[in-house]
């Protein structure tokens, strides 16, 4: 009984760890209006994975991330969509996508989405990529109205994309970025945050 107490404990203080950076990430508050982007992210996602889809009329950022929750939300297994736009004032203008699919626990990039990304980033200063992945409902889902929670493993991704020296040099000019979305629970979070390990890492680093 101990051991079993131990072995829960140790899973409730790892996934605390985990939600902990979750309370700094920025919530997106969708407006009726972003609903426009339903039908066309729908249409893009059924068509084949892995080929750059164009779309017939400009996405704002939020219209996408509305689309890609509204089509993912009720699945069993994890979306990868990468929205290829540029930035535009404070949103994207979002004109193309690639998606890829996982299975109920993760989903990792192909070689045609990191070739598309790269190609796209690579080809204007204001050129921006809105990454969104969706997490299937889990048992703490259905227990608590949680908004998203990006994992360890998440996190890393993400720094590793706002860690590329050509991300860095736009930050400084004002150009576009790779911005990092997770879907779950009917929510979508701006992911910004280091994870605990990362953080103390950095910390380490600066000493
Ligand atoms: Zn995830």
């Amino acid at each position: 009984m101990d051991q079993l107490l131990k072995i829960l404990g140790d899973i409730v203080v790892s996934k605390m760890a985990e939600a902990a950076p979750s309370l700094y990430d920025t919530a997106v508050h969708f407006r009726p209006i972003n609903e426009y982007g339903v039908r066309p992210v729908r249409h893009a996602l059924l068509k084949p994975a892995n080929v750059v889809q164009k779309f017939r009329a400009h996405l704002f950022r939020n219209d996408f991330l509305c689309g890609c929750l509204d089509f993912t939300q009720d699945l069993n297994i994890e979306y990868l969509v990468a929205g290829l736009g540029y930035k535009s004032g404070k949103t994207t203008i979002v004109k193309e996508v690639i998606y890829t699919t996982g299975n109920a626990e993760a989903v990792n990039f192909t070689p045609q989405m990191l070739k598309a990304i790269d190609e796209h980033y690579a080809s204007d200063h204001k050129a921006e990529v809105i990454l969104f992945h969706n997490h299937p409902k889990s048992w703490i889902g259905h227990c608590f109205d949680n908004t998203p929670i990006a994992s360890d493993q998440d996190r890393a991704v993400m720094l590793q994309w706002k860690a590329r020296s050509d991300h860095l040099a736009r930050l400084l000019s004002n150009g576009g970025r790779f911005l990092f979305f997770v879907g779950e629970n009917g929510y979508v979070n701006h992911i910004n945050t280091l994870s605990v390990a990362q953080f103390f890492q950095m910390l380490r680093e600066l000493q």
